[in-house]
């Protein structure tokens, strides 16, 4: 059974189509939903929360039609809002604790359960201070804790990594990543932020004008070029590069030093090691270039 399961869902707002049938499937592991500002997302998002219903189509969360059954699929859903999101004026355990209350759950077993959360994002003893006195990072990871506190199957991160520094954000993504891994938890992370997504997910959605334009895993869509390589060369390597111009190759010196080769069609890769020997040289290192994620992206919403 899918665990997100949309079939040509439709939903407006007065005359603005936010999404134009969108079909799509999430089995479990991570998937980025990907898209431009206005795409859509985070109407995608709301609809399975069940905060807006679709005027079309059918959507079902483990099973659970929505919005008849959106009780029971909310019971497995947690949600990590991109807004501002946290009670100021109280402490982040008190906080917590009401939260996992919201879930039904008895106030010393909700206090419980804010601790652990608490330990497993790496809130020391400030989890007794008003979060007023909160740092952005440390917002953002209460955010994600309120998002975990009835223990979900299913996460839905709307840009987690909002207003965090370098090292917070590696932080938050380590933990999306250990949810996913080790706890089967299933995640939809939506970021405009690709190297996120790139860090985390091993599936990707890009929606784009309320359409799911492209979907697939990330290793799919990122396959290797045709006649990109990049190459280094033991020695003589002027040598060599004049070789592979002759060739009809067209060379780039990367900044690591390495030679970026776009070789013509007609020539078969194993030229470049005939033309090394020729030049009594050899292939230190020879890798056939991949697409990024960034150029499958922005082809898929028709940029170059
Ligand atoms: P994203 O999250 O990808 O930026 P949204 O889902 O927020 O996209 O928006 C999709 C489309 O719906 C956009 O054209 C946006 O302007 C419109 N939209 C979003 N929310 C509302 C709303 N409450 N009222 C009217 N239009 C909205």
């Amino acid at each position: 059974m899918a665990i997100v399961e949309l079939n040509n869902v439709e939903v407006s707002y007065g005359a603005i189509k936010a999404l134009r049938g969108v079909t799509c499937t999430v089995e479990g592991g991570a998937v980025g939903l990907l898209g431009p500002n206005g795409a859509g997302k985070s109407t995608l998002l709301r609809t399975l929360l069940g905060f807006i219903r679709a005027d079309a189509g059918e959507a079902s969360l483990f099973g659970y039609r929505l919005p008849a059954e959106a009780l029971e699929a909310r019971q497995r859903l947690g949600y990590m809002p991109e807004r501002d999101a946290v009670a100021r004026k109280v402490s982040a355990v008190s906080f917590l604790t009401y939260c996992g209350c919201l879930f039904g759950m008895q106030r010393s077993d909700a206090m419980e359960r804010a601790h652990e959360v608490l330990n497993y994002v790496g809130m020391g003893d400030s989890r007794y201070r008003k979060m007023q006195t909160y740092s952005t990072g440390m917002c953002q990871r209460i955010k994600f804790a309120q998002a975990l506190v009835h223990d979900p199957k299913l996460l839905l991160l709307d840009e987690p990594t909002n207003g965090l520094d370098p090292e917070g954000r590696l932080e938050m993504l380590e933990l999306i990543k250990e949810l996913v891994t080790k706890r089967g938890v299933t995640v939809l992370l939506s970021s405009h932020l690709l190297p996120d997504v790139e860090h985390v997910c091993d599936h990707v959605l890009v929606i784009h004008q309320g359409r799911i334009v492209r979907e697939g895993s990330i290793g799919e869509l990122t396959t290797a070029r045709e006649n990109l390589f990049e190459i280094r060369v033991r020695e003589h390597q002027e040598a060599y590069r004049n070789a592979l111009e002759t060739a009809g190759c067209v060379l780039q010196t990367l900044p690591n030093g390495n030679l970026l080769v776009e070789k013509p069609a007609r020539l078969e890769p194993r030229v470049f090691f005939e033309l090394a020997r020729a030049q009594n040289t050899h292939v230190r290192h020879f890798v056939a270039v991949r697409h990024r994620l960034e150029e499958v992206f922005m082809q898929a919403i028709g940029r170059h």
